[in-house]
């Protein structure tokens, strides 16, 4: 059974969640136990990895995991694309932003196409899209 993470962990990922919206351009989820649920799981990881690793993906090495910076919060694909596969950052529907994304992305597939309410916010990545996307196509599936 995992840690319960401290109420001050917590606190400090939920300052973190509100500044990154604001930085963004999104929003949390508009059912707030989603919210709630992954705010927990990040700050669950804080405690125990030392760095807030996205707490919606399976990992066979959690500790290794963390040493690349791909899934710490807030992740490449939220750098890069502005898409939170764990409904963390979202639009004002509760969706997540996929416009970003290649077309051949799980975000894309499953959502279909979502705009961004906010272009000119976020993605301090987007200049890495290219080289990411030759990384991903490279990958064994
Ligand atoms: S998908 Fe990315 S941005 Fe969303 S909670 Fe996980 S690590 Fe954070």
């Amino acid at each position: 059974m995992p840690q319960e993470p401290s109420e001050k962990t917590i606190e400090k990922m939920r300052n973190f969640v509100a500044n990154y919206c604001r930085k963004s351009g999104t929003r949390t989820h508009p059912d707030p136990e989603v919210t709630e649920a992954v705010i927990k799981g990040l700050a669950s990881h804080t405690e125990t990895l030392g760095r807030p690793l996205c707490p919606c993906r399976f990992y066979p090495d959690k500790q290794a995991e963390v040493q690349h910076r791909t899934w710490i919060c807030a992740c490449d694909d939220m750098q890069i694309y502005k898409y939170c596969h764990c409904l963390l950052f979202v639009d004002e529907n509760g969706m997540p932003i996929t416009e970003y994304l290649p077309e051949d992305h799980e975000g894309r597939k499953m959502y279909g196409v979502i705009k961004d309410p906010s272009p000119d916010l976020g993605r301090p990545l987007r200049d890495q899209a290219a080289q990411r996307e030759i990384e991903r196509r490279e990958r064994p599936s």
